[in-house]
């Protein structure tokens, strides 16, 4: 099963629900930070990392000596990083996104792939959480690419073990936030009960509602702002799976990268109880609505 933790901002505690679902969760599992522009899991999770290394994309180098500027591979291209100018081709690294495709229709085989580094991935345990991030390169602006190659790299592990994956994705509706909940098998939505949480929390349920998989809402720092959130829950009928009580103690704990879950009995069970609905959530969901999650 793959539960994925989003959000439709940022700040709303996203991490803080993903790490201590990790640290209650019961069977197997793997934690993912698929937030891979500002990574911060591993901040709560605190792995051992035990492989680390570069992630790259494969960006056309073209030999000019070969091309015969038949324009097909500027063409091709959706995202304007190859460019024939009369006899001259161009080649803009920064904006490929390593499809192959510029490769594939050369006429002339004057194309072959260079690479260009987009960040790092990192895999190790937090106890017996096994632990899967990437962090893109300072400066690098496509995340979706390295969220592919870290996703590859998920499906291998899950493939080979068999285990649940928690996933911290992206925050907001972007491409990165929709790529990261993709192949779940389940969203969990959080949220907090102000004005802003509502607005974003709405354009998230927008963003993922079409995908047709299971969602639940969590209520971040219940007991601040009003009841809104709440009525637009019934009123989409999506299930309050738990309200985390807005408390100084979550608040210091967070700021010293304590997980919730470990601070108090009380917010432990909380989180118990989250995983057990999402549990539910997931395997209950009807058949019709699973096959479309999965096509
Ligand atoms: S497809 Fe190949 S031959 Fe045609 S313009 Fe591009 S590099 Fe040159
Ligand atoms: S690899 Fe794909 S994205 Fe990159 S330049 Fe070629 S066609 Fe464009």
């Amino acid at each position: 099963m793959r539960v994925a933790i989003a959000s439709g901002k940022g700040g709303t505690g996203k991490t803080t629900v993903a790490s201590s679902l990790a640290r209650v969760w019961e069977r197997a599992l793997i934690a993912v930070d698929l937030d891979v522009e500002a990574p911060n899991l591993h901040l709560f999770l605190r792995p051992v990392f035990e492989e680390t290394g570069p992630a790259w994309i494969e960006t056309p180098v073209v030999d000019e000596s070969k091309c015969n500027f038949c324009l097909a591979c500027s063409e091709l291209c959706q995202f304007k990083a190859i460019s024939v100018m009369g006899s001259v081709v161009l080649t803009f690294p920064e904006m490929c996104h390593g499809c192959g495709g510029c490769i594939a229709v050369c006429p002339q085989e004057a194309i072959s792939p260079g690479k260009r580094e987009l960040g790092e991935i990192g895999w190790g345990h937090a106890g017996e959480t096994q632990f899967l991030t990437g962090r893109l390169r300072v400066g690098e602006a496509m995340s979706p690419p390295l969220m592919r190659q870290v996703k590859s790299r998920l499906k291998d592990i899950l493939t080979a073990k068999g285990l649940d994956a928690i996933i911290d994705s992206p925050p907001g509706v972007s491409c990165p936030a929709v790529n990261a909940v993709m192949e779940s098998d389940c969203i969990v939505l959080v949220t907090e009960p102000t004005p802003f949480g509502l607005h974003d929390f709405r354009l998230a349920w927008e963003a993922f509602a079409p995908l047709g998989k299971p969602m639940g809402a969590v209520i971040n720092r219940a007991g601040v702002g009003n009841r809104d959130v709440y009525a637009f829950c019934a009123e989409k009928e999506i299930p309050v799976l738990a309200e985390v009580p807005c408390e100084r103690a979550a608040a210091e704990g967070y700021a010293r990268g304590r997980i919730i879950a470990d601070l108090s009995p009380e917010f432990r069970d909380i989180f118990v109880s989250l995983a057990a609905k999402i549990t539910e959530l997931a395997v209950s969901a009807p058949a019709p609505l699973k096959e479309a999650a999965n096509a």
